[in-house]
C-alpha cells in the first residue's frame, strides 16, 4: 500500500499538462495561462494627473499664488496648449499633463475666478502654496509598466486582477490550458436520484453531484454519466463513455465487497493501474491508472474513488485536484498544507494516518482548526461545517489544545 505522499508523487509524474486553446478574454476567468504576457504599452500612457485640480510648473510654486488658467483638459482629451511660466491648465482626473506642467494642485486647494461670467478661462489662486510638493499627483508614463516588459507568465491562474491587466494589455483572445473534461460515474445498485425518496436498501446519490461541484471548483469541466449499476456490461458501457474524456472519476465499487467490478472493468478496458489502494483514513480504496492512447491523442486519467461520500470527498480534494493541477500547469500540483492550532484536546488511535475533516479560521491570535464531529466517512451532512482536513498521525495519540497540526484547505 503506497503512502499518501508516494501516491501524489505517482499520480504528478504521471499526469501530463493539457493541450493549450486560445478563448476570448470574457471567457477566461479561473483558466490557466499558457502564455507570457509582455506590455504592448506604457501604462499609463501618458504622464497622468491624479485629481481634478490645476497643471502648473513645480518651478511657479515657490514664488506665486495666481495663475491664469489657459485650458481646460478632461480625461479622454489632449491638451493643446503647453503650460508657462505663471500658467495652469485645469485638468481632470486621468487627463494627460500639458506639455511644461508637471505638477497638479487639487481643486480644494484653489480658488477661480472666472475671467467673464460662465468662462472656464480665468484666475486660479492656490490656497497654500507651501502644501504642494514639485511633481505631486501626476503619474510619469511607463511608471507601472514599460513597454515589451512581461506582466505575467505562463502557468498563472486568471482571477479578476489578472483579467483586469490583460484587458489593459489588450489581449482580447488570450491562450489558456483547455479546461479538462472530467466524466463522473457513480456505480451502485443502491443509487437514486436527488429527486427521489429512496425505496428500501436504498440512499440517495450524494457523490456525483459533490464531484461535479468539486471539479468545477478545480476549474474543470464535469461531464456527468450517470449511475451505473453493479453489473458488468452496464458498468463497462458507461466505463468506454468515460474514457473519451481526459479525466474519469468512479465513485463506489472499489472496495474488497463481492459487487465491487471497478478495478477489473477498468483492466478490462485497457487502463493500466498505477496503484490500489493508500495508507490513509477515510480513502483507503481509492485506484489510480491511466489508459494510453494513439501517440497524438491525450490518455485518460482515472480514479476509482471510494464510495463512502467523505472518503471520496477527501480524495478528490487531495489526489484528483493534484491530478488537475498538473493537467492545468499550475504549481506546485500538490498544494502545501498550512500549519494550525488545535482548539481543543482530542486522542485518536489508527493504524493509518487520518485526515479527518475539520474547520479551519484565521483568529486575532492566528490560525486554528477544530476537527468536526461525524460518525464516520458515511457522515456527508457532517462536512458542511467543515473547510479542510487535519492531518493526524498514525498510531495511538493524544493532542491538546494549542498543539500543531498540517491543514489542507478546501475550496
Ligand atoms: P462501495 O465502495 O461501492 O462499497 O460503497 C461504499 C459505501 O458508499 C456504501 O455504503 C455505498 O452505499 C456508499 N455509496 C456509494 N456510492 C455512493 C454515492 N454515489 N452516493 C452516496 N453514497 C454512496
Ligand atoms: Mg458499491
Amino acid at each position: 500500500m503506497l503512502t499518501v505522499s508516494e501516491a501524489l508523487a505517482a499520480i504528478t509524474s504521471t499526469v501530463q499538462r493539457g493541450p493549450v486553446v486560445e478563448i476570448s478574454l470574457e471567457d477566461a476567468l479561473g483558466q490557466v495561462l499558457a502564455e507570457s504576457v509582455v506590455s504592448d504599452l506604457d501604462s499609463p500612457p501618458f504622464d497622468k494627473a491624479l485629481m481634478d485640480g490645476y497643471a502648473v510648473r513645480a518651478g511657479d510654486l515657490a514664488g506665486r499664488t495666481t495663475f491664469e488658467v489657459i485650458e481646460e483638459v478632461t480625461a479622454g482629451r489632449v491638451p493643446s496648449r503647453s503650460v508657462g511660466t505663471g500658467q495652469a491648465t485645469r485638468i481632470m482626473t486621468g487627463a494627460p499633463i500639458p506639455p511644461g506642467a508637471d505638477t497638479v494642485v487639487p481643486v480644494e486647494e484653489t480658488e477661480f475666478q472666472a475671467g467673464v461670467p460662465d468662462s472656464i478661462l480665468g484666475q486660479v489662486m492656490l490656497r497654500n502654496s507651501a502644501n504642494c510638493r514639485a511633481g505631486q499627483f501626476v503619474l510619469k508614463q511607463g511608471a507601472a509598466v514599460r513597454r515589451g516588459t512581461q506582466v505575467m507568465a505562463a502557468g498563472r491562474l486568471l482571477r479578476a486582477q489578472e483579467i483586469a491587466a490583460l484587458a489593459e494589455l489588450g489581449y482580447a483572445r488570450v491562450r489558456v490550458i483547455r479546461r479538462p473534461r472530467v466524466a463522473i460515474l457513480a456505480t451502485g445498485d443502491e443509487l437514486v436520484p436527488a429527486a427521489q425518496s429512496p425505496g428500501p436498501g436504498q440512499i440517495r446519490n450524494s457523490n456525483e453531484p459533490m464531484l461535479a461541484a468539486q471539479v468545477q471548483q478545480a476549474g474543470a469541466e464535469p461531464i456527468r454519466l450517470g449511475v451505473a449499476r453493479d453489473e458488468r456490461q452496464a458498468l463497462r458501457e458507461r466505463i468506454d463513455a468515460g474514457l473519451q474524456c481526459d479525466f474519469l472519476l468512479l465513485s463506489g465499487g472499489v472496495s474488497a465487497g463481492k459487487l465491487d467490478l471497478v478495478p477489473s472493468e477498468l483492466a478490462a478496458a485497457g487502463v493500466r493501474q498505477i496503484f490500489h489502494k493508500i495508507q490513509m483514513k477515510p480513502g483507503k480504496p481509492l485506484w489510480f491508472g491511466i489508459l494510453e492512447r494513439s501517440t497524438n491523442e491525450s490518455p485518460c486519467y482515472v480514479f476509482g474513488l471510494p464510495g463512502n461520500p467523505v472518503s471520496s470527498m477527501v480524495c478528490c480534494e487531495l489526489f484528483v485536484r493534484a491530478a488537475l493541477r498538473r493537467w492545468q500547469g499550475l504549481e506546485p500540483a500538490v498544494v502545501e498544507p498550512i500549519m494550525a492550532q488545535l482548539t481543543a484536546n482530542i486522542s485518536l488511535s489508527s493504524n493509518r494516518p487520518t485526515y479527518h475533516p475539520a474547520h479551519f479560521a484565521w483568529t486575532s491570535e492566528g490560525p486554528r482548526v477544530s476537527l468536526i464531529d461525524w460518525v464516520g466517512s458515511s457522515d456527508v451532512c457532517a462536512t458542511v461545517d467543515a473547510n479542510c482536513t487535519a492531518l493526524l498521525r498514525a498510531g495511538d495519540h493524544k493532542w491538546n489544545a494549542g498543539d500543531s497540526l498540517e491543514v489542507f484547505l478546501w475550496p
